[in-house]
This record gives structure tokens, sequence and C-alpha cells, in this order.
């Protein structure tokens, strides 16, 4: 941090800028190395059909088991890798992993595999030159139907440049689905859902949280549903915590959510579980 600008200051506040842009540093150059030690991992957080809770398909979550540091939250890493381009390699590394994941999934368990598996994009990857070829390459070594695939990116991403949008288009002509993640929460413009080929919006857990009353979000949260009805577009209500909440959305016509409600974001193994019951991946009843 500058040291030498007055303007009044704290002169207090300085040090402390500093030992927290040190620990960032700190961080970030730990997090170079956490591919090659093996610190990353997947998390799968179940999305279902309401209201009998049918698994629809599932959200990879990254995770950082830092050696020292325990788990450290991807709402702290993420913008960091963004801030230093790491998230180009980190991004790949999530999105082969994910696929590996999903085509495992379909050799094991057929049919009964996670249809969908939805995968965090960030702007600084749909940015990158070169991202849309190598997701057309990660298709043909995997094999895996692009149909299953969704790509989740926010509006933020997308509303930021026209490359990023121009390269959500070219992941759609490959045949993957494009979601619009926390809705409602960026720079919303509803023309980017005339602009992007949006296949699926997901209503971000702020407007979910008043769903049960009579708040401006529960207003909200109903009129959407009519809008991506109107376009096509698949809701998915994000952030169920409660069961009047997914009743709620129910009554309004929503027919995917993903929520604690419902199942925490679990290991891969632990989504294995759900395909074997024999009451047929239901996850959850609402
Ligand atoms: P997101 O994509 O909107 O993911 C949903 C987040 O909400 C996840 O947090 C999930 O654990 C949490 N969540 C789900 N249901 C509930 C609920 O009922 N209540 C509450 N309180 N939280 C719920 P997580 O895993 O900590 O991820 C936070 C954000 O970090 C993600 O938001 C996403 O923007 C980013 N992120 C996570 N994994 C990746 C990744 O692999 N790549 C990229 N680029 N970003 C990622
Ligand atoms: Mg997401
Ligand atoms: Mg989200
Ligand atoms: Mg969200």
């Amino acid at each position: 941090a500058a040291k030498n600008n007055g303007g009044g200051r704290c002169t207090w506040f300085d040090p402390i800028m500093d030992q927290l842009a040190d620990a960032d540093a700190k961080l970030a150059a730990d997090l170079r190395q956490a591919i090659t030690r093996d610190e990353l991992f997947l998390l799968y957080q179940p999305i279902v059909e309401l209201p009998h809770g049918r698994l629809a398909g599932v959200e990879a979550l990254v995770r950082w088991r830092h050696p020292e540091q325990g788990l450290v939250s991807p709402a702290t890493f993420i913008p960091l890798a963004e801030r230093n381009g790491y998230i180009i390699e980190l991004g790949r590394w999530i999105l082969r992993e994910a696929v590996r994941q999903a085509t495992e999934w379909e050799q094991t368990y057929g049919e009964n595999a996670p249809e969908k598996v939805s995968v965090n994009i960030s702007a600084r990857q749909l940015r990158e030159p070169g991202f849309v070829e190598e997701v057309a390459e990660l298709l043909r070594t995997s094999g895996i139907n692009p149909h299953r695939l969704v790509a989740e990116v926010t509006e933020t991403a997308v509303l930021g440049t026209g490359e990023a949008i121009e390269a959500v288009r070219d992941l759609h002509a490959l045949g993957l689905r494009i979601a619009l993640d926390d809705f409602g929460t960026g720079q919303s413009s509803l023309s980017l859902l005339v602009d992007c080929p949006v296949k699926v919006l997901k209503v971000d857990k702020s407007f979910v949280d008043g769903v049960t009353g009579s708040s401006a979000q529960a207003v909200i949260v109903d009129g959407l549903i009519g809008i991506t009805e109107g376009l096509q577009i698949e809701a998915v209500a994000e952030g169920v915590e409660t069961a009047d909440q997914a009743y709620r959305l129910h009554k309004m016509g929503y027919r995917l959510a993903q929520g604690f409600h419902f199942a925490r974001p679990m290991a891969g193994s632990d989504i294995e579980l759900l395909l074997t019951v024999p009451d047929h991946q239901k996850v959850r009843q609402a």
C-alpha cells in the first residue's frame, strides 16, 4: 500500500493494509502450487426437481485444502486467482476434473448418472484467447455429450466485454448449455437474455431468501418465472434452505432448485450413493 499520500489517511491503517497485502501475496503464491500438490478438489451440489426432489444435475464447486490454513473458501481464492491471472490454469483444471467425473459417472451408472454437470466459468476465462478451442478439444478427447455440460457465467462477466459475449455464443455453438448465475445481483440487464443464448437462469439466493414473505424479492422471484417460461429458459432457485421456501417456489412454478434444504455440496462418491438408492435418485422430498 502507498505510504506517502498524506491527505488525512489514518497512520495505523497503512501497516494493516500492508499486512493484508502480504497475506494475499502469500496465499497467491501457495495457490500456484495447489494443483501440483494435489490440494484442490471438487464438491458437487445436487440440483433437484421440484417438488419430489429427483436429482436433475450437479454443480461442481472447487475446494482448496491449504496445508496450514485448512479449507480456504472459493469466495477468497477465486477472486485472488482472477486478479493475478492464475484462474486460467485453475479453471482449466476444474473443467477437466468435472468432465472426467461426468464421463466416469456415465460409464459406471449409464442413464442413472447425473444428467447435467454445471461448471462455473470466470470472466477472465471467457476473455482468454483460445479458451473456446480448449473446451472443444476437451469435448473431443473426453467424448462427453456437450449437452450434459452447463457453463455457469455471471451477468457481470458477460456484460464486461464483447469478447465474453462472443465466447458464450461459441460455447453454445459447441453444444454446451449456458446458465446465467447469481441472476439479479449483477448489473442485471434483461437484454442479456436477448443477446446471449441463455438456457438456464439461476435466481440468486438473496432473492430466494425473501420468497416466503410479501417482499419485493418475492414479487421478483414470482415474476421471473413468467419471463423464463416465455423465453423457454429453465429457472433454478439457488440457496433454498427451508421446506417453506421450496413449497412457495413450487407453487410459483419453479421446477428446479438447489440449496442446503435438499443437499450440501458433497464429494463425488457421496453423489454416487444417491444414484444407487432404490428409490431412484431422490435427494430429498420438498
Ligand atoms: P455460486 O456459483 O453461486 O455457487 C453457489 C454457492 O452457494 C456455493 O458456495 C454453495 O455452497 C452455496 N450454497 C448452495 N446452497 C446454499 C444454501 O442453501 N445456503 C447457503 N448459505 N449457501 C448455499 P461456494 O462453494 O462457497 O462457492 C462460492 C462461489 O465461488 C460460487 O458461487 C462461485 O461464484 C465461486 N466458485 C466456486 N467454485 C468455483 C469454480 O470451480 N470456478 C469458479 N470460477 N468459481 C467458483
Ligand atoms: Mg454457480
Ligand atoms: Mg450461483
Ligand atoms: Mg449465488
